[in-house]
């Protein structure tokens, strides 16, 4: 290698030819001297005679070696040319033979072993061996001057020296390369070398594959410096095109890949610069949009940056992202932002991903536009925290809002209320209207609740059918804003409402509160306490509200317990039936009885109704009692003829509950037909409030009840409402006057009043009256005197087990018989 390096640099000392000049290349002389090892091997260069030629030799080798070595390193940049561009001079207007190549005059002698002839051949000889097409032109018409072995391989032998290349290549025509070479014939000096890429085939007419090769033209000068001939040096590149062909389809492929996309994507280097965009960004620029655009070239992070350094929080949160992604903090990152759009404000996802190739590092971003799905979202959210009738929060997010009050009253030490509302006889007017007037009130209420709460400005929810919460938080007086509320919505229900055309309706609601943090600590506690205090609101009558006290929780846990027993008292035979006489007001003769269940409870001892009743109601026990109560009754009517009490009816009270059932009317029939009892010695108490509900199922039972033969009678009549129209469509025999109106008729002109349109309403039509709850002389006196037949009440007798009843009537008859043998009959 030293050797070759000291023939190579006697070869440039000598100045031996233009090539020489040509060749002295930097790039090309270090890898000369790498091929000429190569190529020849270390010992075929024993002989000192032709080290001279072999300088040149390793030279011209050494330039071919060059190119490949250009080739090779450039072919990533093949655009420039970073080599010097003049091939050199020649001294006459022909190409001289290579051997006769002028000497520079200042050049030391060459040595004369080798004849300039023998030199020709072997520079043609080296040009043969060398892998790349080279093709030495004369000329304006571009004679060929020497094609080398590898050039007619190529075209298969067609160009032969002495032939314009026109002629032998033919096909080349009408492509501009011809011009290209009269171009490069006719360039001044400076010119720079011509690269051009030729597709070439073994034959005219295309036959063999074809093959592209990348051709460097070169001017070659006279000593004039003038072009006398055209120098053309050709690699084939047919590999490397196909692979860039390749890469130019890849990248097509995905461009057109990334078009296709709704998202808009950009890829943007480590740098910031944005390398390539999507249609849909493209699109979609400037439209409004609240980042800055990605522009192809531009810098997207300074783009950022700068919008951020006016304010926009979005750019800003978003150029850090891409940085921690560059930097490698994190893998990804994500920023959702609210953006103008033509068609309104937009939701868009923004994502940063990292991408590594192997020359590149950076981000590939995609934007989303993502306002359907987040409309979705929290339409289900809203879904899931409101109530679908009335919009109102529902349990759920009272709840949620409930536990931020107690976070907040912690901190704060204030007091907050929970306000539980309940509409009164609300389930009667459902009912009896059905359930398209039932949801309407339902709606039309809770817009008053909610217009009567928002004042104090809190949360307003609905907890199913006609239950509403209020929370009251971050108020001064909790308590004394809880009464406020509680009667500004008791206030707003109690206005008529006119749901039905032809209707109005006036409702009323209960109201039971608990305070935090004295009533409980946690929402299910103070809701809980709340609905305590709600039921004992109704309890002491609708339309009230009640602050919670611990001995509510006490009732309400009664009531929990009840539940449980009363399942078992049926079966433990603990209840019992007792018996009140109804008599004749004139004579106090027994003109009938009235069942009523008590329950002997192995704890509490005897339990009146009211305790109990109503969790039966609830809770379905009603139907199993009910059936019991109606047996029991009749068994004891029937008992009672066989004791000689006279064949009386005896009266059973019917719940709402139990009539609402299909199975109702043949229970009843069944009973009948068991017990043997005379039907028209039964008869069935309906309360005025459960035949409110004209609905046509409970017509028609009720009418089916009546061809059994039984009678029928309205129970607390006079507190129900004031439709008469069913008194008139239902086969009814008695009308029962409610006690509360008997208490106060002797002092109480409006009670009087009622009382007496109540006796001439039977009257009118054809109906029995009984005055309930005749405790004193006086009261019985004002009856027989307003012209009421029957009467019921501890006067007369108290509710008693039916074997005290026998003796009731036999004391009675002796009573009877001591006052017809004596001074007469007294009331
Ligand atoms: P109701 O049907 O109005 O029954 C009359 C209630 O008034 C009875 O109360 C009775 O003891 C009471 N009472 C009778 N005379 C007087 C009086 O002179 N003064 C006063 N202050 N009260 C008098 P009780 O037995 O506690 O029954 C209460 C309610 O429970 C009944 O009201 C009825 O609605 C219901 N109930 C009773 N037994 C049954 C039953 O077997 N089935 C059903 N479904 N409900 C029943
Ligand atoms: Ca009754
Ligand atoms: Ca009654």
């Amino acid at each position: 290698m030293t050797i070759l390096l000291l023939i190579a640099g006697l070869g440039v000392a000598l100045g031996l030819a233009f090539r020489i000049a040509v060749l002295v290349l930097a790039s090309a002389f270090a890898a000369a001297a790498l091929f000429a090892v190569s190529y020849f091997g270390g010992a075929s260069l024993a002989s000192s005679a032709l080290n001279a030629l072999l300088g040149l030799v390793a030279l011209q080798v050494g330039y071919f070696g060059g190119m490949v070595f250009r080739y090779l390193a450039g072919a990533a940049s093949r655009a420039a040319d970073v080599v010097p561009d003049e091939i050199g001079e020649l001294d006459g207007a022909t190409l001289p033979p290579l051997s006769r190549l002028p000497r520079p005059p200042a050049a030391p002698p060459v040595p004369q072993a080798v004849s300039a002839q023998a030199l020709d051949e072997r520079l043609v000889a080296l040009l043969d061996h060398s892998p790349s097409f080279v093709l030495v032109l004369r000329g304006p018409d571009h004679v060929v001057e020497h094609a080398n072995q590898a050039f007619r391989d190529l075209t298969g032998a067609r160009v032969a020296a002495g032939l314009p290349l026109r002629e032998a290549l033919p096909e080349l025509a009408g492509q501009g390369y011809f011009e290209l070479l009269d171009q490069v014939f006719a360039s001044r000096q400076g010119q720079k070398r011509t690269h051009v890429p030729v597709r070439l085939t073994h034959a005219p007419n295309g036959a063999g594959a074809p093959r592209i090769i990348d051709f460097v033209a070169e001017p070659i000068r006279d000593g004039g410096g003038r072009v006398a001939g055209i120098f053309i040096d050709g690699q084939d590149v047919t590999a490397a095109a196909r692979a860039d062909d390749r890469f130019r389809e890849l990248d097509r492929q995905s461009q057109s890949t990334i078009d296709a996309l709704a998202e808009f994507i950009a890829v943007v280097r480590a740098d910031g610069t944005v390398a390539r965009i999507n249609k849909a960004w493209k699109d979609f620029a400037g439209k409004g949009r609240a980042l800055p655009d990605a522009v192809e070239g531009a810098n997207y992070l300074s783009a950022c940056d700068q919008a951020a350094a006016g304010g926009d929080r979005d750019a800003e949160a978003v150029a850090g992202q891409i940085r921690r992604v560059l930097s490698g903090k994190a893998k990804h990152g994500e920023w959702e932002y609210e953006g103008g759009h033509p068609d309104g404000r937009r939701t868009y996802l923004l994502k940063v991903n990292r991408f590594s190739g192997d020359h590149s590092e950076g981000v590939v971003i995609t934007q989303e536009d993502v306002s359907e799905r987040r409309s979705s979202e929290r339409r289900i959210e809203y879904l899931a925290t409101h109530d679908a009738l009335t919009g109102l929060p529902n349990r759920n997010l009272l709840e949620d809002r409930t536990k931020q009050a107690v976070e907040r009253s912690r901190r704060s030490g204030q007091r907050f209320a929970l306000l539980a509302i309940d509409l009164d006889n609300f389930k009667q007017l459902n009912e009896a209207y059905g359930h398209s007037v039932g949801d309407a009130t339902i709606s039309a209420c809770a817009l008053r609740i909610a217009t009567a709460a928002k004042e104090w400005g809190d949360t307003v929810a609905r907890l199913g059918s006609d239950e509403f919460v209020v929370v009251l938080a971050d108020v001064d007086d909790a308590a004394t804003a809880a009464s406020r509320v509680a009667r500004a919505v008791q206030d707003a229900i109690k206005m008529p409402m006119a749901i039905l055309d032809d209707q109005e309706f006036t409702l009323s609601a209960s109201v039971g509160i608990s305070l935090y943090p004295a009533d409980g600590e946690r929402f299910d506690g103070l809701l809980k306490n709340a609905q305590a205090a709600l039921h004992r609101a109704k309890a002491l009558g609708r339309g009230g509200y009640q602050f919670y006290s611990p001995e509510m929780s006490a009732r309400a846990n009664e009531r929990v317990i009840f539940e449980g027993e009363l399942r078992r008292a049926l079966s433990r035979e603990q209840f019992e039936i007792h018996f009140q006489p109804q008599v004749a007001v004139d004579t106090g003769a027994l003109i009938g009885v009235e069942a009523l269940v008590r329950w002997r409870h192995p704890e509490l001892g005897w339990l009146q109704p009211g305790r109990f009743i109503p969790i039966a109601e609830e809770t379905g026990l009603i139907d199993p009692l009910g059936r019991y109560i109606l047996r029991e009754a009749c068994l004891q009517s029937q008992a009672w003829r066989l004791e000689g009490v006279p064949p009386v009816p005896v009266a059973v009270n019917i719940a709402a509950a139990q009539l609402r059932h299909a199975d109702f009317l043949p229970m009843v029939e069944q009973t009948i037909a068991e017990t043997g009892i005379d039907p028209k010695l039964l008869e069935l108490e309906i309360t005025e409030g459960t035949m409110m509900e004209v609905s046509e199922p409970l017509l028609s039972r009720i009418d089916g009840l009546k061809q059994l033969g039984i009678r029928l009678s309205i129970d607390d009549f006079g507190t129900g409402y004031s439709n008469l129209a069913y008194l008139r469509t239902f086969p009814l025999d008695r009308l029962k006057i409610d006690q509360t109106f008997i208490a106060s008729a002797t002092h109480d002109e409006g009670s009087q009043s009622i009382v007496r349109a109540i006796l001439g309403l039977g009257e009118s039509l054809g109906l029995e009256v009984v005055a309930e709850g005749v405790e004193t002389p006086e009261q019985a006196a004002l009856l027989d005197r307003l012209g009421c037949r029957q009467a019921q009440g501890f006067l007369y007798g108290k509710p008693m087990p039916a074997d005290d009843l026998v003796a009731w009537v036999r004391s009675r008859e002796q009573q009877g018989r001591r006052q017809a043998g004596g001074e007469g009959r007294t009331a």
